[in-house]
């Protein structure tokens, strides 16, 4: 079937489109502007479907008159369009190119002796870093489209005080138990170096739900998933399903781990440890290949529990590591007493060491501290050479990040990471 440049169905094509364009826009701002067209059905039952179609087809080819070069026009269904602005200098420049195509559709449409015009909706939003995924653009624009269509706007910018009053955190399709037992999520890994010798030592377990649309990231399903008490099954999910893997890849690499995220209610699940006793046993891994992320925040929620699991686990045998550290209110002294291997300096911290001196000093300073109680101290989010440089002299030990490498699926992880030139490289070079 040949496919359509200025068309994109499905979200996972208009994901697609706006990864391509950040590339190429070396990760400027990026603006999306969805629309919807009002009204397509009456005019397809007034005039029949081939006359609506002109009419629609009339109207998105003004929109892709008015893009830019660098900008994209897409049809995303019969009634609804995608407008993708390439380095938008501020919210202005892309209400005016929302205003552009709000004029457009109110233009006069001659249909035999009748004049009609459209009616459109738009929610538009924008992202001006790198940290922040398409994903959540689209999510951003969504929810701003919601709100246009329910206060009855012609366009509306997205804000993010909006957020709670939608109750639109989760994804709409996504339905916790269905996705259980479906088994509807999937495991993706990214890979972890020691910033010294830049060898892998592991990977990060990160999941996805594989919706109607294409794959989603936690971020719009785990509320919801906590909401049905699901947390506890999906933790099971992921661990089995790393630790199969697991099972092969110590084979090529024997002493890399795998890290996998835990939820507040994990922890407070008086089965936890028992659970991973047993599918450790199943795989027959060492349980010092596999390691806990707990985040600061969940072990705050309940400390003296939080403490007790953290105990447990280190009789198992598995390790632990604090995620998002920084991010919390954590005490120094209650740091100190607390029984993990590992501290993992929040994003929010690393992504702007070049610049900002102060995130550059909070970094040292955490690195420092972990060395001090004997703990590695891994960076995430790092997405450019020079943030590694600046990590690795700094002394911290592990990293990740979109300059490594994205999360990928297993079979990709090993094709890309324990192929046999890569496990070549692994090896000490001669001197
Ligand atoms: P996290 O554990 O802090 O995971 C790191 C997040 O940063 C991941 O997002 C990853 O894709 C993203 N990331 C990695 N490198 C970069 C980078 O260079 N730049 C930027 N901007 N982002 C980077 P993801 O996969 O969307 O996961 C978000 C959060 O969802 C995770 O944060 C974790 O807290 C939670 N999560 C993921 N998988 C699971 C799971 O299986 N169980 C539980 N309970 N939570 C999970
Ligand atoms: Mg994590
Ligand atoms: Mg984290």
């Amino acid at each position: 079937m040949k496919t359509n440049p200025n068309t994109a169905n499905r979200y996972s094509d208009l994901l697609g489109i706006i990864d391509d364009m950040r590339v190429s826009a070396a990760n400027a701002t990026i603006a999306l502007v969805l629309g919807k067209i009002d009204g397509v059905g009456g005019l397809n039952a007034r005039f029949g479907y081939a006359t609506g179609d002109k009419v629609i087809e009339s109207f998105h080819e003004k929109i892709r008159g008015i893009a830019r070069q660098s900008d994209i026009a897409l049809e995303t269904s019969s009634s609804s369009f995608a407008f993708i602005i390439h380095s938008p200098l501020h919210e202005g420049h892309v209400m005016l190119a929302a205003e552009k195509i709000a004029r457009i559709a109110e233009e006069w449409i001659q249909i035999n002796d009748t004049r009609m015009r459209l009616d459109v909706s738009m929610g538009c939003a924008l992202i001006d870093n790198a940290r922040d995924s398409s994903d959540l653009l689209l999510q951003q624009a969504e929810k701003a489209l919601r709100k246009c269509r329910s206060i009855d706007q012609r366009m509306i910018f997205y804000d993010a005080q909006d957020d709670d009053t939608l109750g639109t955190s989760s994804h709409p399709m996504f339905d916790a138990h269905k996705a259980i037992e479906n088994g509807e999520f999937r495991v993706h890994y990214q890979p972890q170096f020691n910033l010294k010798t830049r060898q892998l030592v592991g990977a990060e377990a990160l999941v996805r739900w594989s919706g109607p649309d294409g794959l989603v990231s936690p971020g719009s399903f785990m509320n919801e998933l906590e909401r049905a008490r699901a947390l506890m099954p999906l933790l099971q999910f992921v661990m089995n399903s790393s630790s199969r893997e697991m099972a092969r890849w110590v084979r090529r690499k024997p002493t890399m781990q795998v890290a996998i995220n835990s939820s507040a209610t994990d922890l407070e699940d008086a089965d936890l440890v028992e659970i991973m006793r047993e599918v450790l046993g199943m795989w027959n891994l060492d349980p010092a290949q596999l390691k806990l992320e707990i985040t600061e925040t969940s072990l705050m929620r309940d400390p003296a529990l939080g403490i007790d699991t953290l105990c447990r686990l280190r009789e198992l045998g598995v390790k632990t590591s604090i995620d998002d550290f920084g991010t919390g209110y954590s005490s120094l002294s209650w740091l100190k007493n607390l029984p993990v291997d590992e501290l993992k300096i929040d994003r929010s911290f690393v992504r702007n060491i070049i610049d900002d001196k102060r995130d550059r000093k909070i970094v040292e300073s955490i690195i420092d501290l972990a060395h001090a109680m004997n703990l590695t101290v891994v960076a995430e989010g790092i997405e450019s050479e020079g943030v590694l440089q600046l990590l690795a002299a700094a002394g911290c030990d592990v990293g990740q990040g979109f300059f490594f490498s994205q999360p990928l699926t297993g079979a990709e992880f090993e094709r890309c990471w324990l192929n046999d030139r890569q496990i070549a490289s692994l090896e000490p070079a001669a001197t």
